[in-house]
């Protein structure tokens, strides 16, 4: 029994190439939700191609819900994070999960719109003192499980974040940005090809990949832009003040490693 779960974000999208097509206020989104469309179903055939028996595909950007679920591939389950939970119905039963469309962490040069969880308030982010983004967090709390992440897909310095992190990890790269805001993208056909054949072959050995498993109790620590974000997040329980930008927190559980 091969469960697959697929967690989507947009920055990573093969196709999206311009910031505005991933801000639900410009006339640019509805573009970047097709092209995401597009994606999340080349990443469902590669798993089901592969001998996938179920897979369930999740979006991330902006809390979720940017799936239109009439144009997803009818094999597949969806649901939005909530309840605490980044990737709900991720259990000890999955064998894998593919991190598609996904971006850098914040502070990476040449990381299309490179960002770690909150553009305009995280500056940085360690688990047990290494530095990591969001692939990291949501990798820990599938390691929490047992679960390995095994593909990624989004831009060079994507993959390359995920290859230090991970070690073995199926990458699919499908774009190159010029610096944080601009990015060089394979045609859409290719782009669509790479993630399926990447999605193919990390999931017909879904069971020789590690899954990511930092030690727990663990220590987090996270350095915000300005003091008076620190000023907030320092009066929630079991937060301290480390500096004037910065706060810590002891988590028991790697599901927990992202809630402050
Ligand atoms: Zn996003």
């Amino acid at each position: 029994m091969k469960k697959i779960y697929i967690l989507s974000d947009m920055e990573g999208i093969s196709g999206i190439r311009r910031s505005e097509q991933v801000q639900s206020s410009s006339p640019e989104y509805e573009e970047g939700r097709k092209l995401m469309m597009a994606d999340i179903n080349a990443a469902i055939e590669g798993a089901f191609d592969a001998g996938a028996d179920e897979v369930v595909a999740c979006d991330t950007h902006g809390g979720g819900g940017q799936v239109r679920i009439g144009e997803m591939d009818s094999r597949a389950m969806y649901e939005t994070p909530g309840g605490g939970k980044l990737l709900p119905a991720l259990d000890e039963t999955f064998s894998g999960v593919v991190l598609l469309g996904h971006h850098a962490r914040a502070g990476t040069l040449n990381g299309f719109l490179d960002h770690t969880m909150s553009s305009a308030h995280w500056f940085r982010y360690t688990l047990n003192g290494q530095e990591m983004g969001e692939i990291g967090i949501e990798a820990a709390y599938a390691g929490h499980f047992g679960v390995p992440v095994i593909a990624v897909s989004g831009d060079r310095a994507l993959a390359d974040e995920a290859i230090e992190l991970f070690g073995r990890v199926e990458c699919a790269v499908v774009k190159w940005a010029l610096g944080r805001n601009r990015a060089r993208c394979l045609p859409h056909g290719k782009g669509l090809a790479v993630i399926k054949e990447t999605v193919k072959k990390a999931v017909e050995h879904a069971d020789s990949f590690e899954p990511f498993k930092p030690e727990a109790p663990a220590v987090m620590q996270l350095t915000l832009y300005r003091s008076d974000m620190a000023d907030e997040l320092a009066k929630r329980p079991d937060v301290v003040r480390i500096d004037a930008r910065t706060v810590q927190k002891n988590v028991a559980s790697l599901a927990d490693a992202w809630i402050w």
